[in-house]
């Protein structure tokens, strides 16, 4: 298995290479050069697997021999050993033909932990069969920044550094990264927004001399492990409801298009999936496009279900490369016009073909509140906010109730105490393995908006940049 750029002028490359640049070196994302496929008779074989052995079986495919299956085993074995249960992703009825498919019991409460779990073990070891380190940075609002860093920890070949505007990310946020004291993470608090310290890991990044002296990388939501890694809960939620007999449709609060191309990736595979729906909140990029063709930028507005409040989605490139017909020069020019106009669009025919399997629905804060308090009241499941995004838009565009409907849960309620709260007279309490969050010592240093200074602290920390 080889890997292809969606701006096509990369040649194809590796599974370990796909996964140490993230970024194809022109610009562009990974993705398979073709589809693994597994036949009806395959996919029935798979029913009854634990979570683990269910993602050795679907991910090897995609490693294709890069990594030998007992060290994948092993990756993947120690990735879901981290969970809070032994079902690591726990599927629940919520109404008629209507199901939760619970992502929210690794480390950091959230989804992103499904995928990341495997990345850091996956890099590190990477790495060291290459005999190489090194440096991650990242900058955070403060919802995902935890989820890298508990990926990274405790990791031999790896040194992580994650910036958060200081005073501007919540206390359980901040503490979900502070308190973790190994010794290769790096907190750093910048005196500055969020924007700022965006600017300074791009700048940093930009730097050419000093990208390659410190081998810095990054574990964003465009690197291809974490998309593939995120197909195997399609296939485990599938299998426990009927698969590959039944179809089934799934339902995702939409921000960066990672978790739903996972869905289509799973559909391109050959599970059997009828309906791909996509709930946004009124940061509406991704429903606008589905009902009109154009991609448009618009400015990005503050809402309770903060990980969908985005500007750009940067995963839907690799659907718009499917989209038409696999020709990276026209994603490009896209992708060109999209920069200088801010919009672009696809032509009817593209547009019918995207219509046959996504479906969108926006709802703004009130309507996500209404639907965490009917969830509530109905099934006496406490939800978040971004669940309750794709929970909405699955009952509004649900079009045959024979078919399972999936609402992937994509964060703890915990995570959104207030609004959950607020919706529900109930107040979710974080699980065991966090209880104690507010008594653990704290590490972070406070740097001003300063590039220089960054600069300095990350070279004095990572490995490549220590003096000899
Ligand atoms: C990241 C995130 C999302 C959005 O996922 P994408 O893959 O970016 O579309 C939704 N909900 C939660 C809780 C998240 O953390």
């Amino acid at each position: 298995m080889k890997y292809i750029s969606t701006r096509g002028q990369t040649p194809a490359t590796a599974f370990d290479a796909v996964l140490l640049q993230g970024l194809a070196p022109d610009g562009g994302l990974f993705v398979p050069e073709v589809w693994p496929q597994f036949s009806a008779a395959e996919i029935a074989a798979l029913e009854g697997l634990p979570y683990p052995e269910l993602a050795l079986r679907v991910l090897k495919p995609f490693v294709g021999g890069v990594i030998e299956d007992s060290a994948l085993a092993g990756i993947i074995d120690g990735a879901y050993a981290n969970f809070s249960t032994p079902e690591i992703a726990p599927l629940k009825k919520i109404g008629d033909n209507e199901w939760l498919l619970e992502l929210f019991h690794g480390p950091t409460l959230a989804f992103k932990d499904m995928a990341l779990q495997v990345l850091g073990p996956l890099f590190d070891h990477v790495l060291k069969t290459k005999g190489e380190t090194a440096t991650i940075i990242g900058a955070t609002s403060g919802d995902t920044g935890s989820a890298a860093i508990e990926a990274c920890r405790d990791r031999d070949a790896i040194e992580i550094f994650m910036l958060h505007p200081k005073g501007r990310v919540s206390d359980v946020q901040r503490r979900q990264m502070t308190t973790v004291t190994s010794d290769n993470v790096h907190n750093i608090a910048i005196d500055g927004t969020f924007d700022d310290c965006q600017d300074l890991v791009k700048a940093m990044f930009n730097d050419r001399a000093l990208r390659e002296r410190l081998k810095l990388s990054a574990v964003n939501s465009i690197n291809w492990a974490r998309i593939m890694a995120q197909v195997v809960y399609y296939f485990w939620a599938g299998l426990k409801l009927g698969t590959p007999k039944k179809h089934l449709s799934f339902a995702v609060p939409t921000g960066n298009f990672g978790n739903v191309f996972a869905g289509y990736e799973a559909r391109a595979m050959g599970l059997p999936i009828d309906q791909l729906v996509i709930g946004s909140n009124s940061n509406d990029i991704l429903t606008r496009f589905l009902e009109t063709g154009t991609m448009k930028m618009t400015g990005v507005e503050p809402t309770i279900s903060p990980s969908m409040d985005i500007q750009v989605s940067s995963n839907f490139e690799r659907l718009l490369f499917d989209l038409v017909g696999r020709d990276g020069d026209i994603v490009a020019s896209f992708l060109e016009g999209f920069r200088k106009n801010g919009k672009y669009s696809i032509n009817a025919k593209a547009l019918e073909t995207v219509q046959t399997i996504f479906y969108g629905a926006r709802f703004d804060d009130e309507e996500t509140m209404a639907i965490i308090k009917d969830v509530y009241e109905t099934s006496g499941e406490l939800i978040d906010p971004h669940t309750a995004v794709g929970i909405a838009a699955a009952r509004a565009q649900r079009r045959d109730r024979s078919i399972p409907m999936i609402a992937l849960a994509t964060a703890h309620p915990a995570k959104f105490p207030d609004a959950v709260e607020a919706a529900t007279g109930v107040r979710p309490e974080l699980p065991a393995h966090l209880a104690d969050l507010f008594e653990r010592e704290e590490r972070c240093d406070v740097l001003p908006n300063d590039l220089d200074a960054v600069t300095t602290f990350v070279s004095e920390r990572a490995r490549g940049g220590k003096k000899p």
